[in-house]
């Protein structure tokens, strides 16, 4: 979906795909793509309406193009500040012949498939980041008994007990948020807004409970030998993919009538 202009805007997307005879000629630049360089087929969203509107949902329809195809490239492997485990890459698309059986569904119905898909992928990244603040918590409760400071383990101070409590709350609570929408997802019933609140009320609880477990492992905290640090880097990300945290809250908003 994302271009090097356009990420939350997706119905403003660039690339193209121009029916000519049994092939779409796809040419456009995709960047950020999770397993870019991994991946063997990609399902790439372009305009078959060439010549449309600028903003224009119905004309984005789904290809699937595979590697070997001339014309399909991929750039370098992005560097993250986190997430290193994972391959980012820009895909680029120079006059790709695609056969028209790569359609996936309708022609102009791509967009429509993509707003139906995107509830459950913004599940699943609710249901990692609760996963990440559990394995955080669990590494700092670990430390946090071990560690002493002043002839005690820093636990044991009030200010550490009361972070970690807090802690274990938020993470409990949160656990039973993405229960429930797994539960909704599973009978066909999970919602566009209830799924822009787990993405972002869960990954903006990931980035506050690794901040403030980091903060409890002192120095080593900032140290990449500590997976605690690499849960640091790792979970910024969340807040941004998947749509944005900002586009969540408009998805919730409009869904109040607002
Ligand atoms: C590691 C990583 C992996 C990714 N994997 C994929 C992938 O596999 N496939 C894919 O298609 N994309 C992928 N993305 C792209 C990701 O989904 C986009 O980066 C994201 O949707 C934001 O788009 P953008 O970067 O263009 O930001 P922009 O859309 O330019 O937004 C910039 C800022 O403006 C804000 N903003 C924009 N519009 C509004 C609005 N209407 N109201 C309020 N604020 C707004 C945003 O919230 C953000 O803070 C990935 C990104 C990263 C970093």
């Amino acid at each position: 979906m994302t271009e090097p202009g356009i990420g939350s805007d997706l119905a403003a997307m660039s690339t193209s795909a121009r029916r000519e005879g049994d092939h779409y000629v796809v040419n456009g630049t995709k960047t950020f793509i999770t397993n870019g360089i991994n991946a063997d087929l990609v399902i790439v969203a372009a305009k078959t309406r060439v010549g449309g509107p600028q903003r224009d949902h119905r004309g984005i329809s789904l290809l699937v193009v595979e590697r070997g195809m001339d014309g399909f490239e991929r750039g370098r492997n992005l560097e993250k500040i986190g997430q290193h485990g994972q391959d980012t890459a820009e895909l680029s698309f120079s006059a790709v012949r695609v056969p028209v059986e790569n359609l996936l569904g309708e022609e102009g119905e791509g967009f429509r498939y993509l707003v139906s898909n995107l509830p459950q992928e913004r599940l699943s990244i609710a249901a990692a980041a609760v996963a990440a603040a559990e394995a955080a918590l669990g590494w700092t409760l670990d430390y946090a008994r071990e560690r002493q400071a002043f002839g005690q383990p820093i636990g044991s101070f009030q200010s550490s007990r009361f972070t970690l409590a807090e802690l274990r709350g938020e993470t409990d609570i949160a656990r039973v948020y993405v229960d429930r929408c797994a539960q909704a997802l599973n009978v066909g019933e999970l919602t566009p807004e209830d799924a822009a609140i787990a993405k972002w009320w869960c990954t903006e609880l990931q980035g506050r409970v690794v901040d403030r477990c980091l903060q409890l492992f002192g120095g080593y905290g900032y140290m990449l030998e500590y997976p605690i640090a690499r849960a640091y880097a790792d979970a910024r990300v969340t807040r941004i993919y998947g749509g944005t945290n900002e586009i969540m809250k408009e998805i919730v908003g409009r869904s109040l009538g607002l």
